[in-house]
């Protein structure tokens, strides 16, 4: 039977009958893929100790007909200092769902990888308050929904493409953006946000991680800066996302 390599981070576990266990996982090579572990439900099963989340795991993958199988794994970087934390561990589950949820099977993106491996690791090294960790989600979501096409255009009004002026702006996740007072229609489905929010919005697609983390984000602030990410993401999934609900309770 064939075989590949991949640098892969688990996504899911799914529910399986059998005494197999099967993931949804994230590779470098071939994107999002489902993987099947036989017998990883058995306590001796050795290779379903090395794929679990949090790790990056260098795996050896035979293909099959239905369902490619683990044939070998190894933890490449292990990323315990998220596992030892209740917060980081729920904020990695929302970068994780994101990929999951919005990744289609099979479609490699490198950037989607390195995303992914960057803000583990960022989550595994920050220093941020909990509350903080929320600006990560929240930049996080924003660069994958730029990266698969879904970008909300933050900078100009979606109906007349003019600049927006006042401190507060509509927001349209149907129509992936901003409107204008003069634009926005009465059936038009809207979040009123302040202009400042929407601004920082707009750089999490310009800026690189470092610079999105100097930038000085009051509380409340990070919090509508949250609402908004989850709600374009939850227009694009069109199902809630559960993780982020938890990771709300770890505040
Ligand atoms: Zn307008």
């Amino acid at each position: 039977m064939p075989t590949y390599r991949a640098n892969a981070i688990v996504l899911k576990e799914n529910d399986c009958l059998k005494d197999d266990r099967l993931f949804n996982i994230y590779t470098k090579e071939k994107g999002k893929i489902q993987i099947r572990i036989t017998g990883g439900k058995k306590i001796k099963n050795k290779l379903a100790a090395h794929v679990q989340p949090f790790f990056e795991i260098d795996m050896l993958i035979a293909k099959g007909r239905s369902c490619d199988r683990v044939a070998g794994a190894r933890s490449a970087v292990n990323f315990s200092g998220i596992r030892n934390d209740l917060c980081k561990t729920a904020a990695a589950c929302c970068l994780q769902e994101v990929v999951d949820k919005l990744c289609k099977i099979q479609v490699p993106d490198d950037r989607i990888y390195s995303l992914l491996f960057n803000y583990l690791k960022l989550i595994e090294d920050s220093r941020l308050k909990s509350w903080e960790l929320e600006k990560l989600i929240s930049f996080f979501s924003l660069k994958i929904l730029g990266f698969l096409g879904y970008r909300p255009w933050f900078e100009i009004c979606v109906y007349c493409q003019k600049k927006v002026f006042g401190d507060k702006v509509y927001l349209l996740p149907a129509k992936g953006g901003i409107g204008c007072s003069r634009c926005v229609k009465d059936n038009d489905k809207h979040v009123t946000v302040n202009k400042k929010t929407a601004e920082i919005l707009g750089l999490a697609y310009l800026e690189n991680t470092d610079n999105l983390l100097r930038l000085k984000i009051e509380k409340n602030q990070s919090e509508e800066i949250s609402s908004v990410a989850k709600k374009f993401l939850e227009y694009q999934l069109e199902k809630p996302l559960l993780s982020f609900e938890f990771f709300r309770t770890c505040l």
